[in-house]
């Protein structure tokens, strides 16, 4: 039962009926379907102004993400456009994208800048953020990601990169922080992007704004992002396709959560997945995220990384939708809101047209959610999806 957009009472039907509130209230059926509580999707790129299909073939031949990057290809690709476009263009793409999020059972996502990387561009991705926040009923949180790549205007002196980090410590960091723009601060910590150490600067900056720290760890090689994102406490480090063993027990020992981003992989044809048996079996917190971005990962459908967990990261069904939802939630830090279908919550729900909950990641390709709640309203209906299988 529902009240004021949270869960009033859960459990059996008999049970819920019987309290005197239940007579009164609206009765919505979804007799014969599996309700889940709404997705979290704790790592995606919203703003951002065109795909990058013109990547595509290139990628399919076997050029690496670094080689499309040197080849002007890559994340300064997607700056140039996204400078490029206007307030209103952007936005109409990312609330197409929002709708889409809520027609795959996703109620909440994370959502970082990134495509800007000047102080214009980046503080217009996060305003964004917060208009669309406002207008439109997922929420989102909000992330800086300055430091996604060293812009090009930054790549010609052998300095350049230390004073772009110079601009986003005292520069962009203090006003995201004041106008608070921005929940989390995040760095691209890898080969081709930022070193450990500059990571580190970025995220000591951010915290001292009470930016809370999250960090790209280890997803083209390893660099040691993880223990830093341990040392600092971040909220979560991300990708992890190249953690080692002592990475995944101090994950396992810490409140870091491992965010595991499979659509990578499988867009990029990369045979390395993150090892997510490895770090469950360790006991680290593991969430899954769609890491919706035009590069390396185009799609916004949670149940399609749900198939590619079980099939690709050998989770089981039960293990993926923990990930996708409370331990997403958590890694969000919005566990005692949503990510679990309890009394007092908000009433997020997904509601998908199969039988059992593990047919969600068993078909793939195919869309099975039917009806999705935010706070007890419902903001996405098919009404008939997928009627043929
Ligand atoms: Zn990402």
């Amino acid at each position: 039962m529902i009240r004021d957009g949270r869960v009033a009472a859960v459990g059996a039907q008999a049970k819920v009926e019987a309290l005197p509130e239940a007579r009164a209230a609206e009765r919505l059926a979804v007799q014969g379907r599996v309700i889940l509580p709404g997705f979290v999707d704790s790592h995606t790129h919203l703003v951002h102004a065109a795909s990058r299909a013109e990547e595509y073939e290139l990628k399919i031949a076997g050029a690496s993400y670094e080689e499309i990057a040197r080849r002007g290809g890559g994340i300064l690709n997607s700056v140039k456009k996204l400078r490029a476009a206007t307030s209103e263009a952007l936005k109409q793409r990312a609330r197409a994208a929002l709708r889409g999020f809520a027609a795959h059972g996703t109620t909440t996502i994370e959502a970082k800048s990134g495509y800007g990387l000047d102080v214009t561009s980046e503080l217009k991705i996060l305003g964004l953020h917060q208009e669309l926040q406002r207008e439109q009923p997922l929420e989102i949180v909000s992330t800086f990601l300055g430091a996604h790549v060293v812009p090009a205007e930054y790549r010609g002196t052998p300095d350049g990169p230390q004073r772009y980090v110079a601009l986003l410590i005292n520069r962009l960091i203090p006003e995201v922080a004041d106008r608070k723009l921005a929940e989390f601060c995040d760095v691209f910590c890898d080969r081709g992007a930022f070193s450990r150490g500059q990571s580190e600067q970025v995220l000591e900056a951010a915290a001292r704004h009470g930016l809370q720290p999250r960090i790209h760890a280890e997803q083209l090689t390893r660099t040691g992002a993880t223990q830093l994102a341990v040392h600092l406490g971040a909220a979560s480090c991300d990708h992890l396709e190249f953690v080692n063993q002592a990475d995944m027990r101090a994950l396992a020992k810490s409140k870091t959560v491992a965010t595991l981003l499979p659509g990578c992989d499988f867009h990029l044809g990369l045979k390395r997945y993150a090892p997510a048996r490895g770090l469950i079996d360790a006991g680290a917190i593991v969430a899954l995220a769609t890491d919706y971005n035009p590069g390396t990962s185009p799609t916004l459908s949670m149940p399609m990384v749900l198939s590619l967990a079980c099939t690709q990261l050998r989770m089981t069904p039960a293990e993926g939708i923990v990930a996708a939802t409370i331990n997403a939630a958590y890694a969000l830090r919005r566990e005692k809101e949503v990510g679990s279908l309890e009394i007092g919550k908000l009433a997020d729900i997904g509601v998908f047209k199969v039988e059992d909950y593990r047919e969600i990641p068993y078909y793939f390709g195919v869309n099975k959610c039917w009806m999705t709640l935010k706070r007890g309203k419902i903001i996405s209906h098919a009404v008939d999806a997928d009627p043929a299988s």
